[in-house]
């Protein structure tokens, strides 16, 4: 399977979104599909059967931040089983440590992924791992890839990225503040972060944690991306934020002080001034990475609505076939081909163009499918009544992901500024001539203007 970080090739026109001859075959490829039908098979047999079970084994748990009695060897007997079969890190582009899949491919399985709230972690394909792992992948020393690497790749920990913070907006990164000052052979950093997503599993043993190294530098080389041990002295978790009034147990999405955390210099990711670039080559692959799994949810959701539609009956009908609601699943229908078709087409600019080249098609997915994902999963609440909203459907769980992520990894806005304003700078030049009142009235020989003023 070939590489997915192939450099730049001509590009046919420029538009906001840059295209290729070839961008628009997106079909999987034949190397990939028994990998594809192998996962899907995976979920159905060994998954789907037991992810009720594992989140009633949570319900209950003495620890409130743990995980309740046999609910990790539900989870682990299940990633065994994962690895074995060879359904494992698949996610990663090296095809040395994973499958070397391409995005296309990629996101033709993460699709399925996105259908079971379990299924990623089961075959560690999961977020924010899966990031972090291709950080370490990419830059990481060899004693870095040894220490942490190497026990993520074997899902023996887990690790959360941790940028944002409650003082700064953190849609712009460049004025993040939270300091790391070199002290000898370490580093001591200080500041407060929030929206620590999976710091709160007792299984996080590493965070890459994004700090000002040079607050007086050139703006995009001020931040930096350092290694911290989640049990380091001074890593002060002040508690778990809360999503629509729920907390996220035991994953979490944690609230941190950082009192003069002391780390070795050698945890440094990259080098000093790198945080601008190692964000781009983590977010561009995870944020699509959430998209296809979004399509996926999107799918579950509009699965969901239409069994619960076509087996109630209300004022002699079944709930499908009343009012507007065969329009209502229609409307899904086509939102959920046209998010894939999207997602596919910024999957395959990936492999085409490469990661910097596809960036505004990535920008253009995360600005379109979390926003319309939400609102398939909100017309599903709506057909199922108060069941939709209730823990007997997975509904409430899937918009409250949904809903977040329209502002996780950059809000909607900010990648919609993303495509306008490239749109904007593709058209500059053609514009420059640009008058209606002579290209196109003048062509004609008449001036609508003239023959309506009047006497
Ligand atoms: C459930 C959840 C999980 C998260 N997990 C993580 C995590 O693991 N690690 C992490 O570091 N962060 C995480 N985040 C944080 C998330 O990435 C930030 O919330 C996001 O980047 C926005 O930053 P902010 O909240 O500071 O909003 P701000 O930057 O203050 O922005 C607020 C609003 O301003 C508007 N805005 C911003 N820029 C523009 C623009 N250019 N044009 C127009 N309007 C604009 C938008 O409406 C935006 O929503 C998570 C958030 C949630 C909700």
């Amino acid at each position: 399977m070939g590489s997915n970080r192939r450099s730049a090739i001509t590009v046919e026109h420029m538009t906001a979104l840059p295209s290729t001859p070839d961008m628009y075959d997106l079909r999987m490829s034949e190397a990939a599909r028994p990998l594809y039908e192998k996962v899907k098979a995976f979920i159905a047999e060994e998954i789907e059967p037991k992810t009720a079970e594992f989140f009633r084994l949570g319900e209950g748990r003495e620890d409130h931040w743990g995980y309740g009695e046999g609910q990790l060897e539900l989870l682990d007997s299940i990633k065994i089983k994962a690895k074995e079969v060879g359904l494992w890190n698949f996610f990663l582009p090296d095809a040395e440590t994973g499958e070397g899949l391409s995005n296309l491919d990629y996101a033709y399985i993460a699709v399925e992924l996105g259908k079971n709230p379990i299924a990623s972690e089961c075959l560690n394909c999961s977020a924010p791992d899966t990031g972090n792992m291709e950080v370490l992948e990419r830059v990481g020393t060899p004693e870095q890839k040894e220490q942490w690497l190497k026990p993520l790749l074997d899902g023996e920990i887990r690790s959360a990225y941790i940028m944002t913070e409650p003082d700064m907006p953190s849609s712009d990164a460049k004025q993040l503040a939270c300091r790391a000052i070199r002290d000898g052979d370490e580093y001591v950093i200080t500041g407060e972060k929030y929206w620590s997503s999976g710091a709160g599993d007792p299984r996080c043993k590493i965070m890459i944690v994004m700090v000002q190294t040079d607050p007086d530098g050139p703006v995009h080389r001020r931040q930096s991306q350092i290694l911290v041990p989640r049990d380091t002295p001074g890593v002060e978790i002040r508690g778990a934020m809360h999503v629509f009034g729920e907390d996220d147990a035991p994953h979490g999405h944690m609230h941190i002080r950082f009192n003069n955390v002391r780390v070795p210099a050698s945890n440094m990711l990259w080098g000093e001034g790198k945080g601008f670039e190692i964000s781009q080559l983590r977010l561009g692959p995870g944020r699509i990475h959430h998209c296809m799994r979004s399509v996926g949810a999107a799918e579950k959701a509009l699965e969901l609505m239409v069994k619960r539609g076509i087996t109630r009956e209300a004022f002699g009908k079944r709930i499908a076939n009343l009012g507007k609601n065969p329009e209502v699943i229609a409307k899904a229908r086509i939102e959920i081909e046209s998010m894939r078709r999207m997602v596919l087409t910024a999957a395959k600019a990936m492999d085409e163009l490469g990661n910097a080249e596809a960036r505004v098609w990535v920008s253009a997915v995360k600005a379109m499918v979390p926003i319309r994902t939400c609102q398939i999963v909100d017309e599903a609440i709506q057909i199922h009544g108060g069941t939709g909203v209730s823990q007997w459907t997975p509904l409430a769980r899937m918009y409250a992901s949904q809903r977040t992520l329209r502002l996780a990894d950059g809000p909607d806005e900010v990648h919609w500024f993303v495509v306008g304003r490239s749109e904007i700078a593709s058209t500059e030049e053609a514009a420059r001539d640009y008058n209606p009142k002579e290209t196109f009235y003048a062509e004609k020989g008449s001036d609508s203007a003239v023959a309506f003023s009047g006497p």
